[in-house]
């Protein structure tokens, strides 16, 4: 892309209503825009990291063997009614009524949808495991919007629901989120670590979330400092191992992490102090088995191999795609602006002439530009008539992880300059060369192109 012909609104000021970095950061670099309480316009820049970030998500559920599917943002009220929620889920669902009078809602989840779904074309045990997902827009009205995206009253939300025959197979579906959920966090640059989580009223142990410690996080988190030395790293993993799915999840729950909904100070204090640590933390997922709850109430049984029929057991399973793009950012910028990690960057590298208009440095840009986009990468050239400084701010600002620099003195030399907006430091290098090192550090994190 060329900067020229691209929309990228910067702005030069911060915004008086962005209290947190990663709001400021989204609205100053123009990747979204407010346009009511909690609900955005996507702008390119912010489009392109959402579908970075919803391409990873995908991936990984597929890996893991899970189907996805698309349903609507709107549901009719009916279901809602069947399963009771339709009354005790309170104002934060935003309910509409048609033309006709009938009772309509924009989902917050979709739990009663896809039973109904389920219970309209399964009945046997022989059609399980199933776990079905979707990424779509939710609605939830909620009390207090704030920090931009991330907590928004709509937002973007990849949620995945196994149904299974026994409580021991939905077991198996739990930890092969929690496992798909580690490698896509990390793929995205991110440390999220599994925290025991409160069930709610239906209770129970098996619910997780996913947190990445933040100052701004909205939760208060405890947590045996050794979590944080965890990491999946690029292990070969069988999804259908029930043996080695429970090792991750063993290997990845069984020291002390917590929110403060299920904190207990008495096993906390078992945890050695040194490595006692209170901090925030942001929440970016949630995986949760529900046993019978809602097969129960909507009637979705399976024939089991005996002949008799049962409630299938279930569990659902959240990643917050639109927060992700915020937590990315509080995880990650400095006081210049965003650092992208490169698994989710919305472009490879940056490309910056400092003297456009003169003949040597604008071939040599657009000789990189080819190179890069050969290459299958996405080069983003700011090929605009201005001075060399702000082009620096504007690309520190939007936070590539990688920028060349191309000017006529280096060109005499026959270098570019190729810096790494993480650590600052440049190095001189052959165009060749540059290129040559930028294909090589994106090997490992292909994310495919983006929109
Ligand atoms: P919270 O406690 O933050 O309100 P939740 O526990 O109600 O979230 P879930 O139902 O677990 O949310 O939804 C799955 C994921 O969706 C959450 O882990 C979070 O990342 C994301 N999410 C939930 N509410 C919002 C929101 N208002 N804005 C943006 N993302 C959200
Ligand atoms: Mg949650």
């Amino acid at each position: 892309m060329r900067l020229s012909r691209y929309f990228l609104p910067v702005l030069k000021e911060n915004p008086s209503e962005a209290q947190i970095v990663s709001h400021r950061y989204m609205l100053r670099a123009g990747m979204i825009k407010q346009s009511a309480a909690g609900i955005y316009s996507w702008l390119p820049l912010g489009f392109k990291v959402l579908k970075k970030i919803e391409t990873i998500v995908h991936e990984e559920q597929m890996r893991a063997g899970h189907i996805p599917m698309l349903m609507p943002t709107l549901q009719s009220a009916d279901l809602w009614k069947e399963s009771g929620r339709y009354d005790d889920y309170g104002q934060e669902m935003l309910r509409i009524s048609d033309r006709h009078g009938r009772d309509m809602l924009y989902g917050p989840t979709n739990e009663e949808l896809i039973t109904d779904i389920f219970r309209s074309h399964v009945g046997s045990y022989k059609d399980l495991p199933l776990t079905l997902y979707h990424i779509q827009w939710k609605f939830r009205d909620e009390i207090r919007p704030r920090f931009g995206v991330m907590r928004g009253r709509e937002f973007y939300m990849k949620d995945g629901y196994n149904f299974d025959l026994t409580k021991e197979d939905a077991l198996h579906a739990y930890n092969r989120h929690l496992v798909s959920y580690l490698r896509s966090y990390e793929r995205m640059g991110l440390q999220a670590i599994p925290m025991r989580a409160d069930g709610g009223p239906i209770g129970g142990d098996y619910t997780h979330e996913f947190l990445v410690l933040a100052d701004t996080g909205e939760s208060e988190v405890f947590y045996d400092s050794a979590v944080t030395d965890l990491t999946f790293g690029d292990r070969a993993i069988d999804y259908d191992s029930v043996e080695q799915c429970q090792g991750v999840l063993e290997e990845f729950t069984s020291k002390y992490a917590r929110t403060d909904e299920t904190h207990d100070e008495a096993l906390f204090n078992e945890v050695p102090e040194e490595r006692r640590r209170v901090a925030r933390g942001i929440e970016v997922g949630q995986i949760f088995y529900f046993g019978t709850k809602y097969s129960e109430a909507l009637g979705a049984n399976v024939q089991g191999p005996d002949g008799k029929q049962s409630s299938v057991h279930m569990g659902s399973h959240g990643i917050g795609v639109s927060r992700l793009l915020g937590a990315i950012i509080e995880a990650s910028h400095d006081d210049k602006g965003i650092i992208w990690p490169e698994g989710v960057t919305p472009f490879h590298c940056g490309i910056v002439n400092l003297k456009q208009g003169d003949a040597e440095a604008d071939a040599a840009c657009e000789s990189l530009y080819e190179a890069l986009t050969a290459a299958g990468l996405e080069p983003l050239y700011d090929d605009r008539k201005e001075r060399a400084g702000g082009k620096f701010a504007t690309m520190d600002l939007i936070g590539l992880p990688w920028r060349i620099t191309v000017g006529p003195r280096g060109l005499k030399n026959g270098v570019v300059e190729l810096t790494s907006r993480r650590s600052g430091e440049s190095e001189e290098l052959s165009p060749e060369a540059a290129v040559q090192k930028i294909v090589e550090i994106y090997a490992n994190h292909q994310t495919g192109r983006g929109f």
